[in-house]
């Protein structure tokens, strides 16, 4: 399947980011928990060297708890703080000041020699479209501080807000932009919802996924919507869940866009379950 891209508005949006870094002690990045390297992009490294890392795996309430636990364990191994969370909920913002002093140990240890105490550290979100930034800014920072909607490009004056005595965030996130060239990242993205699916055949992305969760949650599909998985072509595992759910068009025949966006749907909505799309890939096990 081959997806398109329209990158247009990210050269202007990688040039807003790599402006307001220099403003920041800290980068906290999130990602999708249920595709945490997919929704990642790469680049991020080099744009944010010498700044302290935070990642926050958002959307975890979608995601499985055990794969959650694997992918905190994998970020962690390569120097990250890193905590799971639903950009929704506003309680974990205690344990996420804890990791934001503990990734700016640096900085406020060089601070402090300097006879400077007590100055905040100054943070910014940044993460790929959809992936729940203006969310996390809404409820870390209270009220309706970030628009919600993806608005690249778009300039304003930068504001910061207080989060507390000793984090301000800056209002406006970042936007990275995926890994375009990989079709396996907009593959899963797309199912994920991430990237705009005007531009994909819903048909044909709702039986990539069924496809997809075949493979990776065996008897799921079967569990859900009652039909054989085995042996089937993508295609074919989509006409069966239109024939389960009768999504049937007016003359009586199986209604493939309608059982794509029921698929879709329950997928991206949780009703399938927690599913992760992507696991890290495991260590060599030492002899
Ligand atoms: P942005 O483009 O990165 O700013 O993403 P938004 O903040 O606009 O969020 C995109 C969508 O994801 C919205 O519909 C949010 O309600 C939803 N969302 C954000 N965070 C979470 C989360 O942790 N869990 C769930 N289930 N949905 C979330």
């Amino acid at each position: 399947m081959n997806i398109q891209w329209y990158p247009g508005h990210m050269t202007k949006a990688k040039r807003a980011m790599k402006e307001d870094v220099k403003l920041v002690d800290l980068v906290i990045e999130l990602v999708d928990a249920r595709a945490p390297l997919a929704s990642r992009n790469p680049d991020i490294d080099s744009l944010a060297a010498g700044k302290g890392r935070v990642i926050l795996l958002n959307k975890a309430d979608l995601a499985s708890e055990k794969a959650n636990a694997a992918w905190i364990a994998y970020f962690e191994s390569q120097g990250f703080q890193v905590m799971k969370i639903d950009a929704r909920a506003k309680a974990t913002l205690k344990q996420l000041n804890a990791l934001i002093q503990e990734a700016c140990k640096e900085k406020i240890e060089r601070d402090r020699r300097r006879g400077i105490l007590n100055r905040p550290v100054r943070a910014m979100v940044v993460g790929i479209p959809n992936v729940g930034k203006s969310t996390f800014i809404n409820s870390f920072a209270g009220k309706a501080a970030a628009k919600t909607g993806n608005k690249p490009g778009v300039t304003k004056g930068n504001q910061w807000i207080r989060l507390n005595k000793q984090v301000e965030l800056l209002d406006t996130p970042g936007i990275l932009w995926p890994k375009f060239e990989d079709q396996r990242v907009g593959l899963l993205l797309a199912f994920l919802g991430s990237i705009n699916d005007e531009i994909l055949e819903k048909d044909e992305l709702a039986s990539e996924l069924a496809d997809y969760l075949r493979n990776i949650t065996p008897g799921l599909l079967k569990e859900r919507y009652g039909i054989e998985e085995d042996g089937k072509k993508p295609y074919e595992l989509l006409d069966e869940i239109a024939t389960a759910r009768a999504c049937l068009t007016k003359g009586g025949v199986n209604d493939l866009t309608k059982a794509a966006r029921l698929l879709l749907d329950e997928f991206r909505g949780g009703k399938l379950g927690r599913i992760t799309l992507e696991m890290p890939e495991k260590k060599e096990e030492a002899e």
